[in-house]
């Protein structure tokens, strides 16, 4: 029930109708009986700094960045933990006396669900495919569980190599990059296979690595989800016996620790994973 006392906490990007995350926080809010409700505001580009503005004087708690303006809000915010300043992206926001703090739960997000399905992550060859936002968060991320030897692919390699410089610097030594042309070389003796592209979000796109390279012995983790359907990178994975991870259990987890940000509280996670179960 929505009190005088209720705190907002909103998602705010464009489009924002599909998602699924006012469904997973405000399961948990009910279940525990906690005073907030979580909304979806769709926000166009140019007025992102007004919206900003408009939620720190109107004392919202916090709220979710999504597309296009995750790294358009790193520079209206007053501080960024690691997460957030090395990827260039914020997912959450902390507001407290009309101080704003970035955060990506990304990264963290998906360590927990590779810890979820019995990954261990210390120690392992990864192949991450792209070296955007997502791509960035998961890589510092999988650094703090001491993982081997990171492996990018991108597109871009310039893009690649930026974030590498990024993460060497962050104190990951191994790390490598590849162009889409050298994946066979990239992904030789590969345990964990990392999706941070967007390919696998439209019907019709390519796999983001061919089939040859999922297989038993690997865990294959998609940062992509598609409401309600499986991507064909988690289906081909798993009908060849491989491990995964699906972006639904990412965005779960990147969900739990936003929550616990903003409230303080342990998160019912059982609450919100039946909510977008
Ligand atoms: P981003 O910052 O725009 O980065 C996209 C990356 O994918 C870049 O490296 C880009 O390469 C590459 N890429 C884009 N289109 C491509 C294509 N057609 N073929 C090959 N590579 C391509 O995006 P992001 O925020 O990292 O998000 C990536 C994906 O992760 C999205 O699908 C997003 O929805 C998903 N995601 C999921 C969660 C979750 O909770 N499950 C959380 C965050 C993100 P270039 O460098 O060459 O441009």
């Amino acid at each position: 029930m929505i009190s005088g006392k209720t705190r907002l906490l909103a998602l705010i990007g464009q489009p924002v109708g599909h998602s699924l995350s006012p469904r997973m926080h405000n399961a948990a809010f009910a279940a525990d009986g906690l005073d907030f409700v979580y909304v979806c505001l769709d926000v166009d580009p140019d007025d992102l700094p007004a919206a900003v503005e408009g939620a720190a004087v109107l004392k919202l708690r916090g709220f979710n960045i999504t597309m296009p303006h995750k790294r358009a809000m790193i520079p209206l915010l007053d501080e960024l933990d690691e997460g957030a300043r090395i990827s260039g992206a914020v997912n959450t926001v902390v507001i407290e006396d009309y101080t704003l703090r970035g955060y990506n739960t990304d990264g963290g997000g998906m360590v927990m669900a590779c810890k979820e399905a019995g990954i261990e992550l210390a120690g392992k060859r990864v192949l991450l495919l792209g070296a955007g936002g997502a791509a960035a968060a998961v890589a510092l991320a999988f650094g703090r569980e001491g993982v081997g030897e990171l492996h990018i692919v991108n597109r871009s390699t310039e893009h690649a190599t930026e974030l590498r410089d990024k993460l060497r610097e962050a104190g990951l030594k191994k790390v490598e990059v590849y162009s889409f042309n050298a994946l066979d070389a990239a992904a030789q003796e590969t345990e964990v296979v990392v999706n941070a592209t967007p390919l696998g979000m439209k019907d019709g796109d390519p796999l983001p690595v061919p089939v040859e390279h999922l297989h038993e012995g690997r865990a294959v983790c998609d940062a992509v989800y598609r409401p309600g359907r499986e991507t064909a990178l988690i289906r081909e994975a798993r009908e060849r016996g491989a491990r995964v991870v699906t972006g639904e259990r990412m965005l779960l987890y990147q969900g739990v620790l936003a929550q616990r940000l903003w409230t303080g509280w342990e998160p019912n996670v059982e609450a919100m994973d039946a909510a977008i179960s």
